[in-house]
């Protein structure tokens, strides 16, 4: 502002500096309201994220894994185009023995592995990775999605009813933070072929039951 002060004619400094001032004020709010309205409604795919973690629902507790080759490198996630459902494939675990697992992989070089997610037995929501860095778990598609780990009871892979719902409001909270369609969330099977998540490749309709759950 006090730029405008040297450049403004002597007879009515005061009153140039206060309309100049305004102008860029409004162009200002205008730019800003222009460009928070973009990001809500048509984010660009090729836009690279900002993402801190610091606006994620209270209900997700943030239990990050230490960064490490093998569960989580470090690497920026630079697109968002897609949210990836998997199940744990291991009966009856926890989300926080999950979560301990792929922090383990750190010590034990055993395999790579990881996700952004895991949701519990009781509905419980565990972030292993940020949201702006890749994790280990959809193969091609880890430069590009964020993926959910799913804990459940039984070797048929069905989800409890509160690790259900706690899918479809993390689904849809990620889905509205990035402007994904219905057909951007998909199976690990939709990926690879690999029957994961088990239940949701058994039962198509099923699948398509929980898309619509999260687009309603
Ligand atoms: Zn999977």
């Amino acid at each position: 502002m006090s730029n405008s002060v040297h450049t403004t004619p002597r007879r009515r400094p005061k009153r140039r500096g206060y309309s100049l001032g305004l102008l860029f004020s409004l162009l200002l709010t205008v730019f800003l309201l222009g460009f928070g309205l973009g990001r809500c409604t048509a984010p660009a795919a090729s836009q690279p994220l900002r993402d801190t973690g610091a606006v994620l629902p209270d209900w997700v507790k943030v239990d990050l894994l230490p960064v490490n080759d093998y569960s989580r490198p470090g690497l920026a996630l630079e697109q968002v185009n897609g949210v990836v459902v998997h199940y744990v494939g291991n009966a009856g675990t926890t989300a926080a023995q999950n979560r301990n697992y792929f922090a383990s992989l750190a010590e034990t070089h055993e395999t790579h592995a990881s996700a952004h997610f895991v949701i519990g037995l009781d509905g419980e929501v565990i972030q292993c990775v940020p949201l702006d860095e890749m994790a280990y778990c959809s193969n091609d598609r880890n430069a590009d999605t964020i993926s959910i780990e799913c804990c459940h009871p039984g070797e048929d892979g069905a989800f409890t009813d509160e690790t259900y719902h706690a899918l479809v409001e993390l689904t849809r909270y990620l889905t509205s933070r990035y402007g994904l369609k219905r057909e951007q969330v998909i199976r690990h099977y939709d990926v690879t072929g690999k029957l994961c998540p088990l239940y949701y490749v058994e039962h198509p309709d099923a699948w398509e039951a929980f898309r619509d759950e999260v687009d309603s």
